[in-house]
């Protein structure tokens, strides 16, 4: 589904991404481990076009996302939905507005918004919230409505950009367990950036380990770090992840 070849990424002189390989599967979740600074969230922007790449290409569903523009990229937005670690709500809206923000920048009329508005803030339990702005919402609350709205366009890839990480564990497993339903039940690919290993052994299928813009590792993580001496255990081990 998301194939990224070899690709390259400087700020001017600095190299953040250096021949970084991965191919994302459609259906799956693919965590994307590292430390501060590795590059995560730069490739996450390479992969949906907010970042242009220097060598190599990121394939969606077999389309060049450097020859994408105008609509075609709009497109790609679309298909490729966002949630971030500051929730990026806006908190003079409700969550019922907040969700339905995207539908009415596509122009979806008032009934079809609210049929889908109701449906999605049930799917993430928040029915009972729709007139909350976000100061009246906890932690996860909020990025609860922020999966909701990322998903009102039904997209077909969900990027995670450290999406649990202002939150306590035990939220952490709640907005985790919503991300599983959310791929089983919808199909939804995910893709999840973290720097927490928890994340990752709590549910993700297959995990590119990144260090320094480059990727040290990745395969099916009861392979790579759940075995005994698995190559991941190693490289882990050297850290108190
Ligand atoms: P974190 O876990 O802290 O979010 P990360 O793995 O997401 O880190 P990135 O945000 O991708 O890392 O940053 C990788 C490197 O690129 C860092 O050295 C950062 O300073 C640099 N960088 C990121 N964005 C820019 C930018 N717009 N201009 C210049 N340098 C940038
Ligand atoms: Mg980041």
């Amino acid at each position: 589904m998301i194939d990224i070849e070899n690709i390259n990424k400087s700020y001017g002189d600095l190299s953040v991404l250096e021949d970084v390989s991965m191919s994302i599967n459609r259906g799956e979740i693919f965590g994307i481990i590292g430390h501060s600074g590795a590059g995560k969230s730069t490739l996450l922007r390479c992969i949906n076009g907010l970042e242009p790449i220097g060598a190599g290409d990121i394939r969606i569903e077999g389309r060049s996302v450097r020859s994408m523009q105008g609509e075609e990229m709009r497109q790609l937005r679309k298909k490729l939905s966002m949630i971030f670690q500051n929730f990026n709500l806006l908190n003079l809206k409700t969550a019922y507005e907040n969700v339905a923000l995207p539908m009415e920048i596509w122009g979806y009329g008032k009934e079809e918004t609210r049929t889908r508005v109701l449906e999605l803030l049930r799917l993430v339990g928040l029915e009972n919230k729709a007139r909350n702005k976000p100061r009246a919402l906890s932690g996860g609350e909020k990025q609860r409505v922020a999966i909701a709205r990322a998903l009102a366009m039904n997209p077909e890839v969900l990027l995670c950009d450290e999406a649990t990480s202002a939150l306590d564990p035990k939220t952490t497993k709640e907005i985790l367990q919503l991300l599983d339903k959310i791929n089983r039940e919808l199909g939804i690919t995910i893709v999840i950036v973290t720097h927490q290993m928890e994340v990752i052994k709590e549910v993700c299928h297959r995990v590119a380990l990144m260090e320094n813009g480059r990727v040290l590792a990745q395969g099916e993580v009861g392979e790579l770090f759940l075995k005994p001496g698995s190559e991941l255990k190693t490289l882990l081990a050297e850290d108190e992840w």
